[in-house]
């Protein structure tokens, strides 16, 4: 049987047409090695981007729905083009938008699940010799609705598709040559990983490395995906392949650094402090899609019998988020609602610092010496992340690069401009 191959390009990598002619020649190559391949893409360079402007100049807080149906759009042109690109160089191709495939999502905007995909029409095309190109980022739900997957997740679409399909790879085409120690963007100097786990990328994903989205990172772990990070740009380099920690040797004890700029901390001040409270807070939280990352509840002061409960949320969320703590805060009789937005989470991340002590110091140190305040402080069995003000993130990431020996000497590729919103 015919090995099946899912590829994913992303914006940059279909920016104009010229790209889209390179991605046509990148496909139409793993054809010619003999494989069935399943193309995924994104919408165009920063389309996206300039979808959301205009919609937040209509509303300041438009509808999830109609943003879902505006948002899906962008895919549907580069899907077109591309299969238009590759029938001009002689070959198959269709494109299929996620309701046409039947990619079946939760029943929620803006960062929906995927549950299912239906794989009948992929496999009779594949059959016929086509080239399929999918469009990433959307679904469909039981009832027509379209949905989409968060930013970044055309990687999550390519990943799952790669999964219903028993694909023997899914390749991340990117505007780098894989996964770095830290954005390479920030720190030029990063060094390119040629390996990493299932595990790290995870806890790097959701730190804030946003080559991979982390459900992408996830899906392929749960499903045993090969994944492999590469260039667009660069063919022969084969960039990072992404596998289980048991493949690994752990020499090092961080494999990477992260800043997320994303989180608002919120502090409900003065809870009653008796059992049920928090449980009340997050599963109102959880009611409504709102996923909490770190959680701090300070000590207990004996007087009022109170404490504060302190969290850190995507600043997306935050309108929910006041309006269910709002109601909340009448409920229970708390005091009041903080709210900080000018956070950033900085994270160090390695499968090798499990039993080896003092990361954690040399981490709280690097940021002491440069006189950085920790205002919140997480951790897991693999990864330690501080909530630190933006205002000293980069600082932060760049220490924490250099102390912790990331550092390579020569200076990475990075094709694309920075995201203009
Ligand atoms: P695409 O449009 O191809 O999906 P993204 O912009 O989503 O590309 O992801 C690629 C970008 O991720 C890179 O340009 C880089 O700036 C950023 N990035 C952040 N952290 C890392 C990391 N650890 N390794 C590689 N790239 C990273
Ligand atoms: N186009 C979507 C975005 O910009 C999805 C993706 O690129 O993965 O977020
Ligand atoms: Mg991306």
């Amino acid at each position: 049987m015919r090995k099946i191959i899912v590829q994913k390009f992303g914006g940059t990598s279909v920016a104009d047409t010229d790209k889209i002619k390179n991605v046509a020649d990148v496909v139409l190559r793993e054809k010619q090695n003999g494989n069935d391949v399943v193309v995924v893409v994104s919408a165009m360079g920063h389309t996206t981007d300039h979808l959301v402007k205009m919609a937040k100049a209509l509303s300041p807080n438009p509808s999830s729905r109609e943003m879902d149906m505006l948002l899906s759009t962008g895919e549907g042109v580069s899907i077109a083009l591309l299969a238009m690109a590759i029938q001009a160089k002689g070959y198959d191709a269709v494109s299929f938008n996620a309701m046409q495939v039947g990619i079946m999502t939760e029943n929620i905007h803006s960062k929906a699940r995927i549950i299912n995909i239906k794989t009948e029409k992929l496999r009779k095309n594949l059959e016929e010799g086509k080239v399929i190109v999918v469009a990433g980022f959307q679904g469909v739900t039981e009832d027509g609705e379209i949905t989409t997957l968060g930013r970044g997740g055309s990687d999550t679409s390519a990943v799952a598709l790669a999964a219903a399909l028993n694909a023997e790879r899914c390749d991340i085409y990117t505007d780098v040559e894989g996964v770095y120690t830290t954005d390479p963007r920030i720190v030029p100097r990063a060094s390119r990983l040629d390996i990493v786990s299932y595990e790290e990328m995870l806890e790097l994903a959701h730190a804030g490395a946003n080559v991979l989205h982390p459900r992408s990172v996830e899906t392929a772990k749960q499903f045993n995906v090969p994944l492999r990070v590469r260039s667009s740009f660069k063919l022969d380099d084969m960039g990072t392949l992404i596998v289980g920690v048991d493949k690994m040797e752990l020499h090092r004890p961080v494999a990477g650094v992260a800043a997320d700029l994303t989180q608002a901390r919120i502090v409900v001040c003065d809870v009653p402090d008796t059992p049920g409270v928090a449980a009340r807070v997050f599963t109102n939280l959880a009611n409504e899609n709102i996923s909490v990352d770190m959680i701090i509840q300070s000590y207990a002061r004996k007087a009022s019998n109170t404490n504060d409960i302190a969290f850190t949320i995507d600043k997306n969320d935050l309108p929910k988020t006041l309006a269910v703590l709002e109601t909340l805060r009448q409920e229970i009789n708390a005091g009041d609602i903080k709210v900080d937005d000018d956070t950033a989470k900085v994270s160090i991340i390695g499968a090798g610092m499990i039993d080896r002590p003092g990361i954690a110091s040399t981490m709280f140190e690097t940021l002491a010496k440069l006189n950085i305040n920790i205002r919140m402080i997480s951790t897991s069995e693999i990864k330690i992340s501080c909530l630190v003000d933006k205002i000293d993130a980069q600082k932060a990431l760049k220490a924490l690069h250099t102390v912790f020996d990331l550092e390579c000497d020569v200076v990475a590729d990075v094709k694309g401009d920075l995201p203009d919103v």
